[in-house]
């Protein structure tokens, strides 16, 4: 007979692992909170290991249509000086990657797993097991199955029960994100950039269809504090270099997005039993490497091919947990790296990055981009 699976939330983790474990012959039906199926309104950024996960849950044809691709970027100074420019393709990104929607992403895998199988207004308040495992939601209602995945993000309720490690660790930074539509000559399709200032960050890339996705990064202890709007953002960023006041301009104000960015220690135990974590809820990192959603995507193929040959569920979670902790680790502190070195407020240091950046070999400059190539997905 076949096995059966929950999942709890229904981001790129929970969506990726659902289309993964049906592709394996288990049985999958998603939980997700919230009452619509609605992500947010910012863009994303899919590295070659996320594509090639794509691929395998035979997904890359409608995420290609609906994305562009990056094939060149640029690294920029505040008012627009270029200190580096780049062809991914030389600095170890070979293969391809694809700015997207967040929602258009959302749309692909959900249309792709089957919607009817996807439980809308389903929060999950905690979990049994008892040989089966059963999942209790805040409407009272419950659901069984063989095991369980708790995809359920940064705040995860199921990663709370398991080893209840508090709230996620805030970086002394917060993010502003939004999605322009237009045409922006300095940001030309199939290319994006990231431009820096002291304690500062602004980004953006095409992500299909005329849009444009930005962020604006900014290194406060304080946090946001209610600096919502796109007033709020051009205080900061309206004296920097186009095209990056006028994307922010072309942006309807209740559409632009704040968070404070967060993060966790990785720990060892993900799972216990029948059940497991995934995505956010297993190793959520700060964005400075734009590997969050990537590695969620990795982690779903690891989960289908881990249940796929196990003998029975706990084996395949536990080897599943084998093979994605290491990785998922090391991405959590080189993007706690990447976020210090990108976001210093020290004028010494800035100063001297604007300096060095340019001098240095671009393959060295991105050592640690060429480790997303360098690990083999297994087959579904
Ligand atoms: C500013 C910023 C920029 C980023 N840029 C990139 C990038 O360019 N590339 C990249 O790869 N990553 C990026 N990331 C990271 C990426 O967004 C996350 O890693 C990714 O969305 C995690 O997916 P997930 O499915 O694990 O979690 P989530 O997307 O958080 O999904 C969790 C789901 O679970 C649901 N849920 C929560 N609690 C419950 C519950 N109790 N019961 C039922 N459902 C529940 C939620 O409603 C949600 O739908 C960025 C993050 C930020 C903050």
């Amino acid at each position: 007979m076949a096995r059966t699976a929950i999942v709890i939330g229904s981001g790129i983790g929970g969506l990726s692992a659902a289309i993964a474990l049906s592709k394996v012959g288990v049985k999958v039906e998603v939980y997700e909170r919230t009452s619509e199926l609605k992500e947010v309104g910012a863009g994303i950024m899919l590295y070659p290991n996320a594509i090639t996960a794509l691929r395998k849950l035979d997904v890359y044809d409608a995420v290609a249509r609906a994305g562009s691709f990056g094939h060149h970027g640029k690294y920029l100074t505040w008012d627009g000086k270029v200190l580096v420019e780049l062809n991914f393709e030389t600095v170890g990104l070979a293969g391809e990657s694809i700015g997207i929607h967040r929602a258009d992403l959302q749309d692909a895998l959900a249309d792709h797993f089957g919607r009817d199988r996807i439980h809308l207004g389903k929060s999950l308040v905690g979990f049994e097991q008892n040989g089966r495992i059963q999942a209790k939601f805040a409407d009272g209602s419950t659901a069984a199955a063989d095991f369980l995945i708790g995809a359920d993000g940064l705040h995860s309720a199921v990663r709370q029960q398991l080893v209840n490690d508090g709230e996620p660790r805030f970086s002394n930074c917060f993010a502003w994100r939004g999605i322009a539509h237009g045409e922006f000559v300095d940001l030309p399709q199939e290319s994006g950039f990231i431009a820096f200032g002291k304690g500062l960050q602004f980004g953006g890339m095409a992500v299909g269809n005329n849009k444009y996705y930005w962020f604006g990064a900014v290194a406060d202890k304080r946090g946001a504090r209610g600096r919502t709007t796109k007033m709020d953002v051009l205080d900061l960023f309206g004296k920097w270099a186009a095209p990056m006041p006028q994307l922010v301009e072309a942006t309807p104000d209740d559409e632009i997005l704040t968070h404070d960015l967060k993060d966790r220690d990785p720990i060892s135990t993900w799972g216990k039993g029948a059940m497991t974590l995934l995505g956010d809820a297993a190793h959520p990192m700060v964005p400075f490497m734009g590997q969050g959603g990537c590695q969620a995507l990795e982690d779903s193929i690891a989960l289908g091919a881990a249940m796929k040959e196990a003998p029975n569920v706990e084996a395949g979670l536990r080897k599943y947990e084998s093979m994605r902790k290491a990785r998922t680790a090391e991405f959590v502190k080189q993007s706690r790296k990447a976020q210090s070195s990108s976001m210093t407020s020290s004028p010494i240091i800035c100063g001297l990055r604007d300096f060095i950046l340019p001098k240095l070999p671009v393959n060295l400059l991105f050592q640690t981009f060429h480790t997303l190539n360098s690990y083999e997905q297994p087959d579904l």
